[in-house]
């Protein structure tokens, strides 16, 4: 016991030990925790271990984030699907996944370098194209992949907006090209210009999650890709009155609307980049205010405005706070967030009203719920902000205008605003424009009414509505034939031509553009030959078309009997059909064809038929009545062309005669005046003739008697003679007169032509040698002719001298005598002085002399004479040259 009670001496030791031992442990331990000087590589490893955890946190909030806002893609969907036809669903659900897959692939690839990349002129950036920024190799930036993701949601987004606007009519293929453009450009260099480092950012515009960035640039988008598009069939009315088209499914669009309010979260906190950012706490709860206040702000508002609050409206108004609170959430007040939220509401009240106005057809309200509550929460930032808020959230003072921060801060956001409106829309709309011109941004009317799951997709998202697809494609087929009927109505009042060949094409265009008909054969009767001509024919070989003549026999042809009994036939198996022409079958390999009459007011004109390549292709009914009734227009405007031909040739030929008849008016009246002034003149003359020949007989006489009375040796009986030959002269220029004044009828007698000719030139020959005239002979055996001799030696004589006097120098005169088509043809051919023109004409005229000493009467005479005789004279005459008179004497 006494050595229990005992001081054991050991037992001190071992209590000292373990004090020392404790007291080093502790110490261990103290500069195990804090006790270890800052500088020892021990307090470095335990702040890398801390940072790595903060990153960790942030990398973790990032990703949660991003796949909330990965999770919106389903919202969006959901909420287009549900706002939209049930026969366009798939359509939507496509487009809104292409949005994703190939947008997040161009962003990736193409966006992302141009929204980080080293900046140019602080307008887009310029490296890191194709992911070469991520350099594996010098280790592993979890960060950088964690940034990545949350940027490519972020574009995703941005794309996805847009098909809600466009939806239900929009083709697929080029929808495509607009998700490549979108990610890989528009939204990429709105994204450098803000949060890349760009202008914007340098000049202060305050864009927290992308109330611009992402919703306004999805809004601008949409405004330019549905004016390009136009409003869906159906919209408006015809007088431009909005017709309200509803969606299929509204319990969709509630469960999309709700999708997207728990994206947001992410969209909106994880905007600050870092799970230890306590400011996530503030913009969450800055969230959730915005959102209902603009949901009820909506409600209240459609309910005074429509009588009752609107579902659809409602769910949007969630959205459209939503969107306000993109720009506003990390750096308003939560008092603040409501009142922007409310307005956010009634901003999308009045834009859809104001976009329906326009006739803008918004499917979904996309433009008003993105783009101008875009506008409304980024200009809201500039107004409601406050610094604390700022700092809180990123770590900078931004103060709104309310706030203190004065009129700068709105209106840097305002710039930014009208900036990235005028980047995006300008780019899309061209880029739609693009689209349309080319591969095609619409669908065609058909395919839009058929539902876009069915033409663009082959598919149907709902097949229990396939008995509904069935009612449309009786609309549809509706449609077709009325578009038929339309475009054979058109062709028919175009055929207002008269152009017979002209109306032939456009019947075979009827025919097989607008009824559908592979050929056709158009057929006219030809009364006279008692035939069928085939005159035009399509899907035949065009040089067959002049060969194919039927009989107007209705026992021997189809054709013919149509014509006939003036009604349409439908053979369904020509080649067993004994009606049907042998060779018709041969030559069109015939099967089952229609031929209807062509019928005119009170005639048939003749038949179209017409049939299909493709054997197996059944002529409905349609297509027959179809036929039918065009023919009948086609009937009616082909005889309005024939009469019209008709009666064209016969004015063609009624001008010509009239023509003619006008033509020998004038020659007659031509001879009349000239013969009224030839008998003036004639009257004229033989009034003087007479008057001068008396006292000149008395002249003539008294000077007879003087010569009788003169001696022989009388020198004056030289004067006597020379008077004597100049009374002889005046009396011959008397005879002349006479002659002309009173023209005797040819006493016709049978005359030898190259005799008289000879006669006559033998009477001058005296005369044509004194002028050293030499005469060239071309006689041809002629018949004679009956003509007076007297008169006829007068014209030679004429001829003959005027001819000689014309050669004053001597010459050659070639007279030549022919047969020629039943007349009698002398030509005197002399080389004179010739006649100049402007006298040419006058040469007929009597008393018109270009001699000093002539009359004018030679061929006024001449002529005279050889009309008499109903013969002709011509002139022709190179001035210098010579001249060819021409006489003709007819035969019989
Ligand atoms: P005249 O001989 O008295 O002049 P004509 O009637 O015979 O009357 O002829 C009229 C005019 O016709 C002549 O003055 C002359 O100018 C022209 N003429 C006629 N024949 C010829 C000819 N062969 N060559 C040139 N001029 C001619």
């Amino acid at each position: 016991m006494i050595m229990e009670n005992s001081i054991n001496p050991y037992k001190k030791i071992k209590k000292r030990w373990f004090i020392l031992m404790v007291f080093f442990l502790l110490l261990c331990l103290s500069r195990l925790g804090y006790g270890e000087g800052l500088g020892s590589p021990m307090a470095t490893d335990h702040i890398k271990a801390i940072a790595r955890h903060a990153q960790s946190l942030d990398i973790i909030w990032i990703l949660i984030s991003a796949f909330l806002i990965f999770f919106m893609q389903g919202g969006f969907t959901l909420v287009e699907v549900g706002f939209s036809r049930a026969k366009n669903a798939g359509n939507i659900v496509m487009k809104n996944l292409s949005d994703f897959t190939v947008g997040s692939l161009a962003f990736l690839l193409i966006g992302y370098g141009i929204m980080f990349g080293v900046s140019k002129f602080g307008l887009f950036g310029t490296s890191d194209f194709f992911l070469s920024h991520m350099k594996i190799g010098e280790g592993i930036n979890n960060w950088m992949f964690a940034n990545l993701i949350f940027q490519v949601v972020f574009a995703g987004t941005a794309a996805t907006i847009v098909s809600g606007a466009m939806a239900e009519r929009t083709k697929f293929i080029g929808y495509l090209v607009y998700s490549l453009v979108v990610s890989s450009l528009i939204y990429p260099v709105v994204g450098h210009w803000i949060w890349g480092g760009g202008w914007l950012a340098k000049l202060g515009m305050m864009d927290f999650a992308g109330a611009t960035v992402v919703h306004s640039l999805g809004g601008w988008v949409s405004l330019a890709g549905i004016i390009v598009l136009g409003p869906r069939i159906g919209r408006f009315d015809r007088k431009g009155r909005p017709i309200h088209i509803p969606g299929h499914n509204i319990p969709l669009v509630s469960l999309g609307v709700f999708i997207m309010w728990l994206g947001w979260f992410g969209f909106n906190t994880g905007s600050v980049l870092s799970g230890n950012n306590p400011s996530i706490a503030l913009i969450a709860i800055n969230t959730i205010l915005s959102a209902v206040s603009g949901s009820i702000a909506i409600m209240i508002y459609s309910w005074f405005t429509k009588g009752k609050p609107d579902v659809g409206l409602t769910l949007n108004g969630v959205l459209a706070g939503l969107v306000t609170s993109t720009a506003t959430s990390a750096l308003v007040d939560p008092f603040s967030s409501i009142l922007i939220g409310a307005m956010g509401g009634i901003v999308l009240g009045l834009s859809l009203k104001l976009f329906e106005r326009l006739r803008l057809d918004d499917a979904v309200g996309a433009i008003s719920v993105h783009g101008v509550n875009g506008i409304w929460g980024t200009l809201a930032a500039g107004l409601f902000s406050q610094e604390q808020f700022s700092r809180n959230s990123m770590g900078i003072a931004y103060q709104g205008l309310f706030f203190g921060g004065g009129i700068k801060s709105p209106a840097i956001q305002m710039v930014g605003i009208l900036a990235v409106f005028a980047w995006s829309f300008g780019v899309a709309l061209t880029v739609f424009y693009l689209i349309h011109k080319t591969i095609g941004l619409r669908v065609s009317v058909e395919e839009e009414i058929r539902g876009l799951d069915y033409s663009e997709h082959m598919m149907s998202s709902y097949p229990m509505f396939d008995e509904f697809q069935k009612k449309q494609e009786l609309i549809f087929n509706e449609l077709k034939r009325v578009r038929e009927l339309s475009a054979l109505h058109e062709i028919s009042r175009s055929m207002h031509s008269l152009n017979l060949d002209e109306i032939l094409q456009l019947i075979l265009k009827g025919v097989t553009h607008s009824i559908g008909f592979d050929r056709a054969r158009l057929y006219l009767v030809n009364e006279q030959e008692k035939v069928l001509e085939c005159r035009m024919a399509v899907g035949i070989d065009q040089e067959m078309i002049p060969l194919i003549t039927l009989p107007l026999d209705k026992k021997k042809s189809i054709i013919a009997r149509v014509v006939s009994d003036k009604r349409a036939f439908v053979i369904q198996d020509a080649m067993h059909d004994p009606r049907v022409n042998f060779e018709l079958k041969k030559l069109f390999n015939l099967k089952s064809f229609v031929a209807v009459p062509l019928q005119g007011r009170d005639r048939i004109m003749g038949a179209i038929s017409a049939d299909y390549i493709f054997k197996d292709k059944i002529i409905t009914k349609e297509k027959i009545e179809s036929l039918i009734t065009f023919a009948n227009q086609a009937g009616l405007a082909l005889e309005n062309a024939k009469l019209y031909n008709e009666l064209k040739l016969f004015n063609e030929e009624l001008e010509e005669r009239v023509k003619r008849a006008t033509e020998d008016l004038k020659k007659t009246q031509e001879q009349l005046i000239q013969s009224s002034r030839l008998s003036a003149l004639g009257q004229l003359s033989a009034g003087v003739a007479h008057e001068i020949r008396n006292p000149l007989t008395s002249i003539r006489v008294l000077i007879h008697s003087l010569k009788e009375r003169l001696s022989g040796e009388d020198m004056r009986k030289e004067d006597i003679a020379v008077i004597e030959n100049e009374i002889e002269r005046i009396n011959q220029i008397i005879k002349q007169f006479l002659d002309f004044a009173r023209p005797s009828q040819p006493k016709k007698e049978t005359l030898d032509v190259n005799g008289l000719l000879e006669d006559t030139l033998l009477l001058i020959s005296h005369e044509l040698k004194e002028h050293d005239i030499h005469i060239e002979r071309s006689f041809f055996s002629i018949p004679a002719v009956s003509a007076d001799r007297d008169q006829i030696r007068q014209v030679f004589l004429n001829l003959i001298l005027n001819a000689m006097q014309a050669m004053s120098d001597g010459g050659r005169l070639v007279i030549s005598t022919c047969v020629h088509e039943n007349e009698v043809r002398i030509d005197f051919k002399d080389e004179g002085d010739g006649i100049p023109e402007p006298i040419r004409k006058k040469l007929f005229e009597p008393f018109f002399t270009t001699k000093e000493e002539g009359i004018g009467l030679g061929l006024s005479i001449t002529k005279r004479i050889i009309d008499a005789h109903r013969g002709r004279i011509i002139v022709e005459s190179v001035e210098g040259k010579g001249s060819l008179f021409v006489i003709t004497l007819p035969l019989t």
